[in-house]
């Protein structure tokens, strides 16, 4: 049995206390914006993209140490990644945060600190707002944003 502060782990408490990229960003050429009712946690997610390629990213918003931390190490991941790599992360992370508990997840790494949230099914989508943001954003690649 695991209880909530084995989902508190050192990482994510260091996220949410000190957030990557936490800014506007000015020049941004995608934006969206992430609402997750159950918990109340709302953010911005900003990238710039620069051809194939994810040049900045950043996020503003309030929300839960889940939802904060895992949009801190979403940013970090994808900064300056290709977008097809950015697309790839996305799925797998939505893959690892849906796994049932008693089934192995793939190792993403520091990301896999978020993969405690399978237990608790409420917490699955704060840790998963910035990513559905970020596919949202990429996915209207065609459209600048006014914001
Ligand atoms: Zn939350």
């Amino acid at each position: 049995m695991s209880d909530l502060n084995d989902l508190y782990q050192e990482v994510i408490l260091d996220h949410n206390r000190r957030p990557r990229n936490f800014h506007p960003l000015a020049d941004a050429s995608h934006s969206a914006e992430g609402y997750n009712p159950l918990c109340g946690d709302r953010l911005t997610l900003y990238l710039k993209v620069d051809g194939n390629r994810i040049a900045d990213v950043s996020f503003e918003g309030a929300g839960c140490a889940i939802s904060k931390a895992s949009a801190s190490m979403m940013t970090d991941c994808v900064k300056g990644c290709p977008v097809a790599d950015a697309n790839l992360l996305f799925e797998r992370f939505r893959r690892m945060v849906t796994t049932p508990t008693d089934c192995e997840v793939e190792d993403l790494g520091k990301l896999s600190a978020l993969a405690g949230v399978r237990e608790f099914p409420a917490r699955v989508k704060c840790a998963s707002l910035a990513w559905h943001a970020l596919k949202a954003a990429l996915d209207r690649k065609d459209q600048t944003t006014t914001e």
